[in-house]
């Protein structure tokens, strides 16, 4: 059932703490951990603690949960301080964008110089 967890899903493993990760806000909804392969000085993920396999069946189902991350987002950027400098929120949508794990994640990523457009 959609936001439901999956058994085979890796983020949702971090969800429940079977998969540890450096996890750096927590609310009834969310969890942020940082990138385990971060690509700039701030990379950050935040997940919906439901299940929906990207941003768009997220935003389908539950609006207001796709706020809770975003709200999440500008939280991470201004505890680690990038929120001045400018941060990029990033939702990889599909394979062929670079999407690798299909339970829906932000990427906040900020504290160097972002490319516009990005590759
Ligand atoms: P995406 O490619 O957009 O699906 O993003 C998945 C992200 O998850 C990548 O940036 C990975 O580096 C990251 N990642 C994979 N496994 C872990 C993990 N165990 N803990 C933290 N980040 C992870
Ligand atoms: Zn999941």
């Amino acid at each position: 059932m959609a936001g439901e967890p999956q058994a085979d899903c890796l983020f949702c493993k971090i969800v429940s703490g079977e998969v540890p990760a450096t996890v750096v806000r927590e609310t009834e909804t969310t969890v942020a951990f940082r990138d385990i392969n971060p690509q700039a000085p701030t990379h950050v993920l935040v997940i919906p603690k439901a299940h929906y396999k990207d941003a768009a069946a997220l935003a389908a189902a539950s609006p207001e949960l796709l706020a809770d991350v975003l709200r999440e987002a500008a939280e991470v950027a201004a505890e680690d301080k990038v929120d001045a400098t400018g941060y990029r929120i990033v939702f990889n949508t599909g394979s062929g964008a670079g999407q690798t794990v299909f339970h829906a994640h932000a990427h906040v990523l900020g504290g160097r110089g972002l490319q516009w457009p990005p590759g």
